[in-house]
C-alpha cells in the first residue's frame, strides 16, 4: 500500500515512523513534511489546506490511503476532497471535524449524546459574558469558540483577565472549572465501530510544575499507572460510542481519530474537549507502544471495516516524550537556529530513544529550527522511570540555542 500523510509536525513524524515500520507500506509520502520526516518519507511541497491539490497529489502518486494529521486541513474539508477523488482517507469530513472546530458545536453534540461535560454558556455580548462569569465564579474558564491550536483557552482566578480574553473573541464559551487530573484518550472510528487506544497524559503549561502559559503541549507519557484500569471501558461506554452514534444520527458521521480530553473529577469523568485528529504530543507515546502495524488500522477506519479488525496489540513498555521548544515559545518563537546533536542521539540511543521533528527545516547539511515546538524526544523503557531517563539522556545530547523544555515530564507518575 502507498500512503500519503498530510502535515509536518512531530505528530506526523510519529505517524510516518510507524507507517515506515509497517511491512504493508510499500511507499510513504508526506506533504509538506519536515527535515526529520524526510528521512522516512518522500516529501511533496503541497499546501496542506488545499483539498484539490492534496487529492491531485494523492492521485498522481497512486496512494491507496491518505492520512490527514492536523485539524486545520480537516476543518477545511481536505478529507472530503480526497474521498471525492475515490481515495480512502483517514480523517473526518469538514462537517464532522466541527466537533473540534467549534466548541459550541461540540457542546451541542455532547448534550444530544448525554455525554458528561462542564456546564457552559455560549456568549456573544459583554452582558452575557459578565452574567456567565458571575454564574460560575473563580477559577474562570474562557474558551475562544474557533480553532486556536490549543491556545485559545484561558483558565484564571482573575476576573479581569477572564473578561478581557472573553471580549477579545467573537464568540466565547464560558464554563464551569473542572478539578482533577487530565487524561487524553484517542479512539479510531469508522463512524460506527469505535476502537480505543491506550490513554496518555500531556503537559499543556510551558514551565515545570504546570506554571506559565498554555502551549500546544510540552510532553506526554503512557501508560498512566495511577488511572483506574476500567477507565478506557468506562469512557468508551459513556463518551466515545455515544458521541460517534450521535454524530451518525445527525447525518454527519465521524470517521478518523476521535480524541477525548478528559478530566477525572471528584464527581466522575468529564469531557474537557474533543479533537478530530491525533493529539500532539500524546501520539508520540501512544504509537511508541502500539505493536499492531498502523496502516491496516487506519485503512479499516477509512473503509468502514473496523468491526472485523483483530484486537490491537500493545507493548508492555512505558513511553515518555519531551518537547524541545524555541526561545520565546509560545509568544513569539525565534526560528532559524541550528540544531546539533541529532546524529549523536541516532548513534547512541536508538532504538529505545529517538527524535521526532516538529518545526524544523534542512538547509544545506544543517537542520534549523523553524517553529515554536521544534523536536519531540521520545523514549521507551520497562517503566516510566526508565523511559524518562532515556528521554532526558537523549535530550541532553541536543543543542539548540535558547531552547526550552520541561524537566518534570512523567516525574510524578513515575514516583507512584
Ligand atoms: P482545551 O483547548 O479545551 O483542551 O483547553 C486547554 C486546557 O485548558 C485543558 O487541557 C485544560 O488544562 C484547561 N481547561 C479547559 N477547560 C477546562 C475546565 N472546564 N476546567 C479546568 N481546566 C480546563
Amino acid at each position: 500500500m502507498k500512503v500519503l500523510v498530510i502535515g509536518g509536525g512531530a505528530r506526523e513524524h510519529a505517524l510516518c515512523r510507524s507507517l515506515s515500520l509497517d511491512p504493508d507500506v510499500t511507499a510513504l509520502y508526506c506533504a509538506p513534511g519536515n527535515a526529520g520526516i524526510a528521512e522516512v518519507a518522500e516529501l511533496h511541497p503541497v499546501d496542506a489546506l488545499d483539498g484539490d491539490a492534496v487529492a491531485r497529489l494523492a492521485t498522481e502518486l497512486g496512494a491507496g490511503l491518505v492520512v490527514v494529521g492536523p485539524e486545520a486541513p480537516l476543518v477545511a474539508g481536505v478529507a472530503d476532497a480526497v474521498r471525492a477523488a475515490g481515495i480512502p482517507c483517514f480523517g473526518p469530513s469538514g462537517e464532522a471535524a466541527r466537533l473540534e472546530g467549534s466548541k459550541a458545536f461540540a457542546k451541542d453534540v455532547m448534550a444530544g449524546a448525554g455525554v458528561p461535560t462542564a456546564r457552559s454558556y455560549v456568549c456573544t455580548t459583554p452582558a452575557e459574558i459578565d452574567e456567565a462569569l458571575d454564574a460560575f465564579g473563580a477559577p474562570y474558564v474562557v474558551k475562544d469558540d474557533g480553532l486556536a491550536a490549543g491556545k485559545g483557552v484561558v483558565v484564571t482566578e482573575d476576573v479581569d483577565v477572564a473578561r478581557a480574553h472573553a471580549l477579545s473573541c467573537d464568540r466565547v464559551v464560558i464554563e464551569e472549572f473542572l478539578d482533577g487530573p487530565e487524561v487524553s484518550l484517542f479512539a479510531i472510528t469508522d463512524g460506527t465501530t469505535v476502537v480505543p487506544l491506550q490513554p496518555a497524559q500531556d503537559f499543556k503549561r510551558a514551565l515545570d510544575g504546570d506554571e506559565g502559559p498554555n502551549t500546544g503541549g510540552m510532553g506526554a507519557y503512557s501508560p498512566l499507572p495511577w488511572a483506574d484500569p476500567k477507565l478506557v471501558d468506562e469512557v468508551l461506554d459513556t463518551v466515545l460510542q455515544p458521541t460517534v452514534d450521535e454524530l451518525r444520527r445527525r447525518g454527519t458521521p465521524f470517521s478518523g481519530l476521535l480524541y477525548a480530553g478528559l478530566a477525572i473529577t471528584s464527581r466522575g469523568v468529564r469531557v474537557i474537549e474533543f479533537n478530530a485528529r491525533f493529539g500532539d504530543p500524546e501520539t508520540q507515546v501512544v504509537l511508541a507502544r502500539l505493536k499492531t502495524p498502523l496502516a491496516g488500522v487506519l485503512l479499516a477506519s477509512a473503509n468502514g471495516t473496523l468491526d472485523v479488525l483483530p484486537p490491537l496489540n500493545w507493548r508492555d513498555d512505558a513511553a515518555v516524550t519531551v518537547v524541545i521548544a524555541s526561545h520565546n515559545y509560545p509568544d513569539t518563537p525565534r526560528t532559524g537556529d541550528p540544531i546539533d546533536g541529532l546524529a549523536d542521539v541516532a548513534a547512541k540511543d536508538a532504538p529505545d530513544a529517538y527524535v521526532l521533528h516538529a518545526g524544523t527545516r534542512a538547509e544545506g547539511g544543517t537542520v534549523l529550527s523553524a517553529g515554536g515546538r521544534v523536536l519531540s524526544v521520545t523514549a521507551t523503557g520497562k517503566d516510566l522511570t526508565a523511559a524518562r531517563e532515556r528521554a532526558y539522556t537523549a535530550l541532553g545530547r541536543i543543542r539548540l540555542d535558547g531552547s526550552q523544555h520541561r524537566t518534570d515530564i512523567a516525574l510524578k507518575a513515575s514516583q507512584g
